[in-house]
C-alpha cells in the first residue's frame, strides 16, 4: 500500500518535472527515497557546479537553506524551490553579516574564506567561498595574508593542519558532526579491524585524528567504489550509506554513529517536492546586490575547481 503510494507519488513528481522544465538537485545527506528520484546527487559543491552549468528553468533543490541561495546567487534567472522552506542549517546561522563585519573590523586587511555553508549575506562579506572538497586548494592559493575562516571550527582547523597556515576561526560548528565521538571509531576499529575508516573534516580534532581519510561527502562516494577495502566504517551524516549502498553492493559500510542525523536534511520528502513543484514555492531568492557580491565570493572558488 505504502509501496504503491509512493510509486504515484514518483510518477506525479516526474510529470510535473517535465512539465515545468525542471531539475531535481539532492544533496548526500537526503533521505534515500529523495536521492533515488533526483537527477543527480551529489556534495555542495557538485551541486553548485551542477546548478551553473543546467539549462532547466527551475531548480528544485533538496537540501538546505545556504544550498538553495547558492544555486540562487549563480542562477538569477532560474526558479530555485527548496521544498520546506525551514530547512536551515545551524552552522550557516552561527555566523551573520553584522558579526563577521565586526570581527573584519578587529582585524584590517584580513582575508575571509567562508565555507559554503554561511548565509548568502556572510558569502558577500567574504573573498573567497569553498567547500570540504575544496578547501584545501583555496587556502594554498591565497597570498601571505591573514586569513579569517568562518563558520566551521573544524574543517578550518583541519586544513590549517594540511596546509601550514595559520587561521583566525570562526567558533561554528556543526551539530550533527560532532556527535560523532572518538569513543565510537574506537569500538568500531576493534570490531571491524579490516575497516576503512572515512570521516567528515567537520567530525572534531580528536575523530579526525583516527580516520585514514578525511574527505568531503563526494570524496567518500569515490573513495568507496575505488578501495579494495570491503569494510568502511563511514563518518558522516548517515543519509550518505544509502547511496554508498546502493552504488558498491558487495562493500559493507558501517555508520560511525547513528546519531549523525541533521534533523534539517530530512525535512525534505517527496510529498513536499510535489507540493513544491505544483505551488512553484518556496522560492529561494537573493536580492541583486547580496547576490553580485556573494558571486564574486563563489566564482572565485569555482575557478579553483575541486
Ligand atoms: S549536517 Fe551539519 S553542516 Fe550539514 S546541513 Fe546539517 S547542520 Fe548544517
Amino acid at each position: 500500500m505504502i509501496e504503491n503510494r509512493d510509486a504515484k507519488l514518483v510518477e506525479d513528481i516526474l510529470r510535473l518535472k517535465e512539465q515545468r522544465k525542471a531539475i531535481i538537485l539532492a544533496h548526500n545527506y537526503q533521505l534515500g527515497e529523495v536521492q533515488d528520484i533526483a537527477d543527480f546527487v551529489g556534495d555542495s559543491l557538485e551541486l553548485s557546479q551542477k546548478a551553473a552549468g543546467t539549462d532547466a528553468e527551475v531548480i528544485v533543490f533538496c537540501g538546505v537553506h545556504f544550498m538553495a541561495e547558492t544555486a540562487s546567487i549563480l542562477c538569477p534567472a532560474k526558479t530555485v524551490l527548496l521544498p520546506d522552506i525551514n530547512a536551515g542549517c545551524p552552522m550557516a546561522n552561527m555566523v551573520t553579516a553584522e558579526k563577521l563585519r565586526e570581527r573584519k573590523r578587529e582585524l584590517p586587511g584580513v582575508t575571509v574564506v567562508c565555507y559554503v555553508n554561511s548565509t548568502a549575506e556572510v558569502k558577500a562579506e567574504s573573498d573567497i567561498c569553498c567547500t570540504s572538497a575544496n578547501a584545501v586548494k583555496v587556502i594554498e592559493s591565497l597570498d601571505d595574508k591573514e586569513i579569517l575562516f568562518v563558520p566551521d571550527q573544524y574543517l578550518g582547523y583541519y586544513v590549517s593542519t594540511r596546509t601550514g597556515r595559520k587561521m583566525h576561526l570562526w567558533p561554528g560548528f556543526c551539530p550533527t558532526h560532532i556527535r560523532i565521538r572518538p569513543e565510537d571509531i574506537s569500538r568500531l576499529k576493534r570490531e571491524y579491524p579490516q575497516a576503512k575508516v572515512i570521516v567528515h573534516p567537520e567530525c572534531r580534532p580528536e575523530v579526525t585524528a583516527l580516520a585514514d581519510e578525511v574527505l568531503s561527502t563526494g570524496g567518500i562516494c569515490r573513495f568507496a567504489k575505488q578501495t579494495e577495502a570491503t569494510e568502511i566504517i563511514v563518518g558522516t551524516e548517515i543519509g550518505i550509506i544509502h547511496r554508498l549502498r546502493k552504488e558498491n553492493p558487495g562493500k559493507k559500510f558501517i555508520p560511525a554513529s547513528e546519531q549523525a542525523v541533521c534533523p534539517n536534511m530530512k525535512l525534505i520528502t517527496l510529498e513536499k517536492i510535489l507540493w513544491s513543484l505544483e505551488e512553484m514555492a518556496p522560492e529561494v531568492k537573493v536580492s541583486e546586490e547580496t547576490r553580485l557580491k556573494a558571486k564574486a565570493a563563489v566564482d572565485k572558488m569555482l575557478e579553483i575547481g575541486r
